[in-house]
């Protein structure tokens, strides 16, 4: 058995001439997993449909951003209404302002904000503020966090615990590189001694609060807690990477979800429905720094246009009716722990770590916080529970780093077929010698 891919074969192949290895992103290649990629022709709810007419049960999401499913009546209905009237004007829009206002009147963690037109931009724009309002250069993140492809953190850890960054990308002079310090995650002993030794250096600590980009890396709370009092301590920002987890784990996100203030918090796919857009946002004495108030350069041509604003409008209106949070967290947990209770009966290892609606898939039954913790060796695990999935309707980000995201058009019939689905495949993959 296996399904038709014809067409998204063919496209891929000519998509190969025009673009470097056929995508436009590199994970979409599915280099990690088997098969031309499946080229999407429509969502509805959680079901896309690729086209060869085949049917999934999407677990993507569009990669985070679609918390209410695929091709949403009310964003859809207010995004056409407002494309009507012009898409972009490169002037203050009251769109913006009704998106800026929604977001601050429901999120006691950031006072302003900021809208940029991705999760990088994001990123870059507060590492940037940061070393503009400590007037000090070097940045801590930690192995296992993705932040983007902004220059200096697209850097793994060299040698040893606490060390200077080595790129992980050609193009990145070593000088950039080197402002960027990478340490393991959920470990208070190195970074405390990292800032012991560096702090007069160091503008800020980037953390993805909720690691969810190399597998889930669930941290301690008293981690994020230690996090917090050390960089207060030693007068360096804090800066939530909020691009999944804000307005996943809840509206206010993983500063919510933990109640911790970070200094500057960013956001990204969520925030705009869909649509391209990014922010970030600090208390009004941080963001005074930004121009035109502040000397921190910061522009963009595309930045709050009225399209976009809107499909961030509806999407997060959505997310504030009764009980929206609560409703989506316990159907992902349901969905969890059948999976985890079917594998622990057959004795398999495996086990789903999960918060709020992001799940992983993890082929180890070992609590994880740390990315070296991962065994690179059971991604051929995850490659065939990939393919397997694929046949029986069901649609995960193609490689086992990715976590997956349920989405408030996942019905419960849904996630039963899903399940089911999920049940198959993993026989054949702990079957299959
Ligand atoms: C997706 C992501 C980014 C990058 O956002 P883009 O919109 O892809 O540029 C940055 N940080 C985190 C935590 C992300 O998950």
């Amino acid at each position: 058995m296996s399904i038709k891919r014809e067409n998204s074969a063919r496209l891929f192949e000519e998509a190969k001439q025009y673009f470097p290895g056929g995508v436009n992103s590199p994970v979409r290649a599915f280099k990690s997993v088997s098969g031309p990629p499946l080229f999407i022709k429509k969502g509805d709810g959680c079901i896309i449909t690729d086209e060869d007419n085949n049917d999934f049960i999407d677990f993507c999401c569009s990669w985070g951003p679609l918390i209410l499913g695929h091709n949403n009546p009310r964003i859809r209905e207010f995004v056409i209404e407002t494309v009507k009237r012009g898409t972009s004007f490169g002037t203050p829009s009251q769109l913006g302002n009704l998106l800026g206002k929604l977001i601050l009147d429901n999120n006691q963690y950031i006072e302003k904000i900021r809208f940029v037109s991705s999760g990088t931009e994001a990123v870059m724009s507060a590492l940037r503020l940061a070393r503009g309002v400590t007037g000090k250069n070097k940045v801590i993140k930690f192995d296992g966090c993705y932040h983007g492809h902004v220059d200096s953190l697209l850097v793994k850890a060299g040698s040893g615990l606490a060390t200077f960054g080595v790129s992980t990308s050609a193009g990145i002079p070593e000088s950039f590189a080197k402002e960027t310090i990478v340490i393991p995650l959920n470990d208070r002993e190195v970074l405390s001694q990292t800032l012991e030794e560096y702090g007069n250096d160091i503008a800020c600590v980037i953390i993805e609060p909720i690691p969810a980009n190399n597998g889930l890396l669930l941290q301690d709370a008293s981690f994020l807690e230690f996090l917090r009092e050390q960089c207060t301590q030693h007068n360096v920002l804090l800066i939530f990477d909020e691009v999944i987890s804000g307005f996943r784990i809840g509206f206010e996100g993983a500063a919510g979800y933990y109640n911790i203030q970070p200094d500057i918090i960013t956001y990204g796919k969520i925030i705009g429905g869909g649509m391209p857009v990014g922010a970030y946002g600090a208390n009004k004495e941080i963001m005074a720094h930004i121009a035109p108030d502040g000397a921190v350069y910061q522009a963009g041509t595309l930045s709050a246009n009225p399209v976009a604003m809107a499909a961030g409008f509806a999407t997060l209106q959505q997310l504030l009716l009764d009980n929206f949070y609560p409703f989506l967290e316990e159907r992902t947990k349901t969905f969890a722990r059948v999976i985890q209770e079917y594998a622990t009966k057959k004795g398999w290892e495996l086990s789903v770590p999960h918060i709020g609606s992001i799940f992983w898939i993890n082929f180890s039954t070992e609590k994880i916080s740390r990315a070296d913790q991962i065994d690179a060796a059971n991604m051929e695990k995850f490659k065939i529970l990939h393919h397997e999935l694929l046949q029986r309707g069901v649609y995960l980000g193609p490689s086992g780093y990715e976590v997956g995201f349920i989405s408030a058009a996942h019905q419960n019939q849904d996630l039963g077929q899903a399940l089911q689905a999920m049940q198959e495949s993993l026989e054949i993959v702990f079957n299959s010698k």
